[in-house]
């Protein structure tokens, strides 16, 4: 592929701001999927007599998986209806693929890796446990930090993975995931016989609201679920320095944390192009005892 017009400073100008405009990849959200885009395409090619610079409606985002498959085959042909694993290396090396293991993964989530994820042997805390659940960039340390008080324990993997690696915020290498996973999981047993604390606050993204529910099945407690809209939280990571550079990674975890929200969605819009009062809360109500039974019950 010729570098022209890639290389020059006009299109590396019209690729960042077509980004800043349209951060989704267009393939996986015609697949009802929400994906960073890192590539931007034109949609009637240099060789087809398509202007290098045409304006944002000539050009299109995608994420790498969807841009090569579109590339190699053709979007028109489906080429980008996959769900293979994704191949591939964000900007920082680490794999696209959650599931693979520098990610903490046991490549297709082994069980091993599933239990380490949500420990089934959890109890009930003894002491009063407010879990709080969102997007990166939602604002949940920030709502622990107004409301803990000096007595109470707070248990956050981000926290943790800081003080096994000795690294910045965000900065620890995911290799190191599944010990911070352990340490952050005995953190969660030991509350069953907590008497130490005077209250417990549990950190945890948890994207599905089935993991949502499990985690308070297990281990009680009231939840918390931050809804501070994906615009905002992008804009918070993107505005967080401690996480520069780790972005890319953040922004697609809150990405995929509102995609798998699409209720959440709907009541909040995706846009925050209203301004006004961004960080808002729900409680999510988790019913004990209904028809379906949780795996571990909560009390008796
Ligand atoms: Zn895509």
């Amino acid at each position: 592929m010729a570098d022209w017009p890639y290389n020059t400073a006009t299109w590396k100008r019209l690729r960042l701001a077509h980004l800043a405009l349209f951060p989704m990849c267009e393939g996986c959200e015609a697949m009802g999927r929400m994906t960073m885009a890192n590539t931007v395409d034109h949609r009637v090619s240099i060789n087809a007599g398509g202007d290098p610079f045409p304006s944002h409606d000539g050009l299109a985002s995608y994420c790498p998986g969807c841009h090569s498959a579109k590339t190699a085959r053709g979007i028109e042909a489906g080429a980008v209806r996959t769900k293979k694993p994704r191949r591939g290396c964000n900007p920082d090396g680490s794999p696209i693929d959650s599931a693979h293991p520098w990610n903490g993964g046991d490549g297709l989530l082994s069980a091993a890796a599933i239990e380490r994820r949500m420990p089934s042997d959890l109890r009930p805390a003894r002491i009063p446990l407010t879990i709080v659940c969102g997007a990166p960039g939602s604002g949940k340390s920030t709502y622990v930090r107004e409301h803990a008080r000096s007595r109470d324990i707070v248990i956050c993997l981000d926290t943790i993975m800081q003080q096994i690696s000795g690294l910045p915020e965000h900065m620890a290498p995911p290799h190191l995931l599944a010990s911070g996973l352990e340490r952050r999981n005995a953190m969660l047993r030991a509350l069953a016989d907590d008497d130490e604390h005077a209250a417990a606050w549990f950190i945890v993204s948890a994207p599905k609201a089935c993991d949502r529910r499990s985690w308070t099945a297990r281990l009680g407690g009231r939840l918390i679920v931050m809804e501070t809209p994906l615009a905002e939280c992008v804009r918070r990571i993107r505005a967080d320095a401690g996480r520069q550079l780790r972005v890319t990674q953040m922004v697609a975890a809150a990405v995929e944390w509102w995609a798998a929200n699409p209720n959440l969605v709907r009541r909040k819009s995706l846009g925050a192009e209203g301004g006004g009062p961004i960080s808002s809360l729900s409680l999510e109500l988790v019913s004990s005892g209904n028809g379906s039974k949780p795996p571990f019950s909560g009390r008796g």
